[in-house]
């Protein structure tokens, strides 16, 4: 537990539990307690009104060469983990994409392997992916735009009509504003992204969620139904949630998933301490 609580200071308000964005501060009995879902930032200290709360002996591991080992050890995955993270130009030494892709497809190329970080904008996005990637929306003339209408609705689509196309989009959080781009690498080749995404069993995913419930106490919710992109991103960036999904068919297509696999997608912040709780749980026993 990265940060600690002097339980000779604390007098018990809570108000730094609900100014925990990582839901790391419990009560326990009669004491507020830091648990290893803590990731350092820092903010509860600012909330304590007895100065109760300090930096601990241990640290929040923020390694990702690490992490991704670790994740990748302790869940027994076998592809790599793909990291995103908004940025509203390109970082210095991060290739920006020039041509046309889909961001499942690019995810897809890092899950295999190819895990380069590279700077994703609206004006790369073959689809309307990027609209829910917040993004914003390619331009395109009015014809392509309602060739992309009529793939996508209508017999043999995703919905039967657009407008049941906007009201599966608007069941999700909607971004705040819109990003310059996306970079994306792998979780080993990244620093301080905004999330990982990766493919799994139902076997992995149930000791994922078990190691995330086991300090929080909180479920992992899934969805299916709606876009790769827009089930995968859009909760974990905006409400700071870990979210799993079956995907879309052409993203499961994009990124090569097998039919057992689904997708998790985790904030960042949150897989120190996940990857803590892994060797916690019932699973530790096996
Ligand atoms: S994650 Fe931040 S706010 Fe939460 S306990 Fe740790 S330092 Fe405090
Ligand atoms: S804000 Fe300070 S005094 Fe209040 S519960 Fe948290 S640690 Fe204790």
């Amino acid at each position: 537990m990265p940060f600690i609580i002097d339980q000779k200071l604390c007098v018990g308000c809570g108000s730094c539990i609900g100014n925990c964005l990582n839901r790391a501060i419990i009560r326990r009995g009669n004491q507020v307690l830091i648990t290893d879902m803590c990731c350092d930032c820092g903010i509860c200290k600012h909330y304590c009104g007895m100065d109760a709360i300090s930096m601990g002996p241990t640290k929040a591991e923020l390694n990702n060469i690490k992490l991704d080992k670790a994740l990748k050890e302790k869940l027994a995955l076998t592809r790599d983990i793909v990291a995103m993270k908004f940025a509203d130009k390109v970082p210095e030494g991060v290739v920006e994409e020039d041509g046309l892709n889909f961001w499942c497809h690019i995810c897809g190329d890092i899950f295999q392997g190819q895990g380069s970080p590279l700077y994703f904008t609206a004006k790369n996005s073959t689809c309307g992916g990027s609209l829910a990637l917040g993004l914003g929306a390619r331009s395109i003339d009015r014809d392509s735009f309602n060739a992309m209408v009529e793939i996508t609705t209508g017999q043999g689509g995703y919905f039967a009509s657009q407008d049941l196309f906007t009201k599966g989009r608007s069941l999700f959080p909607q971004f705040p504003k819109v990003y310059g781009g996306l970079i994306l690498g792998s979780l080993a080749q990244m620093k301080m992204p905004d999330m990982v995404l990766f493919p799994l069993n139902g076997k992995q995913m149930c000791m994922l969620s078990t190691a995330y419930a086991f300090d929080t106490g909180e479920v992992m919710t899934g969805n299916a139904g709606a876009g790769t992109c827009l089930g995968m991103v859009t909760i974990p960036f905006l409400e700071n949630k870990p979210v799993f999904s079956c995907g879309d068919n052409g993203g499961r297509l994009h990124m090569q998933l097998r039919d057992e696999e689904i997708l998790v997608c985790i904030p960042y912040r949150l897989v120190s301490g996940i990857v803590k709780n892994l060797d916690k749980t019932v699973f530790a026993h096996e």
